[in-house]
This record gives C-alpha cells, structure tokens and sequence, in this order.
C-alpha cells in the first residue's frame, strides 16, 4: 500500500505503521513491476535503502529527522546531484557523472528526502512528448499505448504509478504542467527566479525553472518552501523572503478571468474544453468572480517561445563539443571534425533542429528581425498578462489542447507540434507561477484532464494555498 501524501507518509512512519525501509522496498517492487512504462533512467537502489535504513535508526534513536524524512523523490535526468550520472535524455551525455549537487536537489536532501532515482525525459528538455529521450519513450501509466507528455515524463509517471511520491522536473515552456495533466497530478511551475537554477541542465536559460509533480498540493507547498530562495550560484534567484506556503490560507472570493477565444477554438479537445468549462462554473457556484477577458497576441506566443528558447539553446548547447566533456566521436581526425562529428553523433534530431534555428536567430542580418523582435514581443506578452493580473488572482485556462497522443503517432511536423504548446508557454514567457490541476477521467474515457491556474509574479502563495482549499 502507498499513501499520498507527505503527512500520509510520515504519520504512519511515526506511528510505527511502516518502516523507512518497508517504503522504500515498495516502491523499488513498484519500479520493478512496471519496467515496460520505461520512467527511470536509473534508479539507486542501493543508495535509497541504505538512507532509509539510517533514517530508522535516526528515528529508533529519538534523533533529529528532517522536513522530508521517508519522503521518496524521483529527479529528472536533468539535475547534478554529485557522483551520479545526468544525461538530458541525450546520448551525448550517456556517461556523464555530476561533479556538483545542484542547490535546490542539495536542500531537499538536508531535509532527508530519499532520492530513488533520474527519470526519462525528451532529449535537453526539448519535447511534449518524450519521445525525444536517448533512452526510448516513456508510457502513460492510464494507457500505456500512448504518451505521458514531456518533457517530464518520466517524473510525470514516477508520481502515477507509484514508484515515488513526488517528482522534481524541469519547466521552459510547459514540461511540468503538462506531464503532470496527461498523467492526472498537479503539476507546478514557480515564478522564474523563485527556485535556483544551479545545477539545471540549461535548455533555455530565461525560461527554465524546477517544478514539482505530486499528488497533493500541500506537498508541493512544501517541497516548493524547501527548494526556494537565494543562492550565490545563481544571480536570477533572488534575496526575497520565502513565505510558509505550506501555512498559507485562502479567504473569501477570488477574481478569476478566463479567455473565451481559447474556449471557442477549434484546436481544443472537446473533453478539455468541457473539464475547463466545468471549472469555471464551479468557481461561479462557489461565489468566485469569474469574467471573460481577451488577450491579443495569441498568434505570437508560440513564435515568439521558439524564436527565443532556440536561441538560448544554441547558444547553452555549444559547451558540448566533444572536447570538454560529453560525447566524443571516435571517427574523428581533426579538431573540426572532432566539433562536427561529435555533435552530429551526439544531439538528436530535434535537438539539432533547435540549434539550427536558434543559430539562424541569431546570426548578423537576422539578429533584429527574429532574436530582437521576439524579445520585444516577449515584453508586450508579459505587459498584457501583468495587467490582467492587476484585475483578477488568477487566469483560467487548458493545460494543453490536445489528449495524450498513441506513442510513435505524433506528427512529423515540428510546427505543429510547437504549437500544442501554446496554452503552458504563456506563463514562461511572462515568467509566471502556474499549476495543472487534475480533475479525474475524461467523461467517458480513462485519460485524465485538468486545467491551469495561473497568478501574477511571486504570488505562488497565494496561487498554493487556493489550489489547497479547492482540492476535493
Ligand atoms: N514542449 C516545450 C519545448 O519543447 C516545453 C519543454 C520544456 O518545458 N522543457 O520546448
């Protein structure tokens, strides 16, 4: 048996219900049972027990337990964590080893979280789909035939299928959110800056953010009170007081704005259109303001997440070129063929389109046109939204248009599949905190839907504590 929720956990713990090491070779029976959903890269097995074990004997002691004692994490393939392999989905770091813990991994584990293993992921984070992964794709646990979403979805279905109780993922343009809602948790992306990025794998450096996949908001709450704040390594997150989000309260009515042109399009599945439009009404059941607004630059959003995270990437991914680190291609003679080759070996597809792009973007005589261009349009995007979020706590909206797709049947046309993005990259480009919300099967089907919520800039607490209050 699972329980799902940290104080679930930790009470039977307390209680003497389960030991540490009972949990843990749960969970570790779980991850065998299901190998053929694919989730980690690699688990730690030996490791996870040997920290359970020292946490009963902490426990037995009457010793000190951390905030999150007994509480059995997955990390996606893209966080360091010192002396364990990180690979990005990629071939091209198949045997790297980190040589430093990334901040936000490192608080977790001062408060005794047990690290089970690195789950599968799209290729550098860049998917919907993780189909893109080195390692084959990942399966959605509700119907194994199809895809988790991605690109965290490995973390996605570690949480879904038990092998773990919550997920650390990564977010540039939807990668928690959207996982999370093809595979039937919250799923939530802070406000950029809020948690560090040190030790992230850079995808687009602007954009990445940590994120939390669970069962419970009240455990990302935690998990979120743990992980956020300053640190030294990274000057993008700032010295601003971390509120107990875990304590938070949500009070009286709350101001909901939606944007009926998302609800009206044709692209939205009929299941998410009616889960979004269920929500809304039971926000105006319970008394909360819930009003139309519009946004104008619907048509720009993907363009401009694309323009701008390819060129990050671009420029981010060109460490890798089979010299300092990584993959080196054996075939090669010279210096140049060596940078060629080892990068022609190394990236997959999708990820070599997304360097090509982002260099195009990038290079003299296009700069203005696409790069600079976008970054203004960047700014409008985030000014409009800013503004509608001076009016109302929170926008309404779909995860994403579009069910969990038959793996292997996404089309071969990347345009089209940038542009089922474009409800989750909205809070990216303006750098907002935001969170799927699971609302159970689809009528009549046996995949799970949801919706977003998504607040003004640090207003995660606020954002935590409604999710908390409307949790059925
Ligand atoms: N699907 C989006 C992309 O491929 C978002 C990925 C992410 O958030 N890492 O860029």
């Amino acid at each position: 048996m699972f329980y799902s929720s940290i104080s679930a956990t930790q009470t039977a713990l307390a209680a003497g219900e389960v030991t540490t090491v009972q949990l843990v070779e749960r969970y570790l029976a779980s991850i065998g049972d299901q190998r053929y959903l694919n989730i980690y890269v690699e688990v730690f097995a030996d490791e996870a027990l040997q920290q359970a074990k020292e946490q009963d004997g902490r426990r037995r002691a009457g010793a000190r337990l951390g905030r999150l004692a007994g509480i059995v994490l997955s990390i996606k393939d893209v966080i360091c964590y010192v002396g364990h392999g990180v690979s990005a989905g990629s071939a091209m770091l198949e045997d790297f080893v980190s040589p430093y813990t990334a901040t936000a991994l490192q608080r977790l584990l001062d408060e005794d979280a047990i690290i089970i293993g690195r789950t599968n992921c799209d290729e550098f984070a860049m998917g919907s789909g993780n189909e893109n992964s080195h390692y084959g794709p990942t399966r959605n646990a509700a119907d194994p035939a199809r895809v988790p979403g991605g690109s965290s979805g490995g973390a996605a279905v570690s949480v879904q299928a038990r092998t773990c109780l919550m997920a650390v993922g990564s977010s540039t343009g939807g990668s928690v959110r959207q996982p999370a809602s093809f595979c039937g948790l919250y799923g939530f992306k802070p406000t950029y800056g809020r948690i560090s990025r040190y030790g992230l794998i850079a995808y687009g450096s602007s954009f990445d953010q940590l994120g939390l996949l669970a069962h419970d908001p009240t455990d990302i709450a935690l998990g979120l009170e743990i992980m956020a704040g300053a640190d030294n390594y990274d000057a993008t997150a700032p010295n601003r007081p971390v509120p107990a989000y875990t304590r938070a309260e949500s009070e009286g009515s709350k101001r909901i704005a939606y944007f009926p042109d998302v609800l009206n399009s044709k692209k939205l599945d009929g299941s998410i259109r009616k889960a979004t439009e269920d929500a809304l009404q039971e926000f105006r059941d319970a008394g909360h303001t819930v009003e139309p607004v519009t946004f104008d630059y619907f048509d720009y959003v993907v363009p401009t997440y694309y323009v701008l995270t390819t060129a990050e990437a671009s420029s981010n991914l060109s460490r890798y070129d089979g010299m300092r680190y990584g993959y080196r291609s054996p075939n090669a003679a010279t210096l140049e063929e060596t940078y060629k080759q080892s990068r022609s070996e190394g990236f997959g597809t999708e990820v070599q389109r997304r360097i090509l792009l982002g260099t195009f973007v990038l290079s003299s005589g296009y700069y203005d046109a696409f790069y600079g261009k976008a970054q203004r349009a960047r700014r409008v995007i985030q000014e409009q939204l800013r503004g509608i979020l001076a009016d109302y706590d929170f926008i309404l909206m779909p995860v994403s248009p579009s069910q969990p797709w038959p793996v292997g049947e996404q089309t071969d046309d990347p345009v089209a599949n940038y542009l089922a993005d474009i409800y989750t990259v909205l809070a990216n480009l303006a750098g907002l905190p935001a969170i799927a919300i699971p609302t159970g099967n689809a009528e009549g089907s046996h995949l799970p839907v949801g919706y977003q919520l998504m607040a003004d800039l640090w207003e995660e607490e606020a954002l935590l504590a409604f999710t908390r209050r409307i949790k059925k």
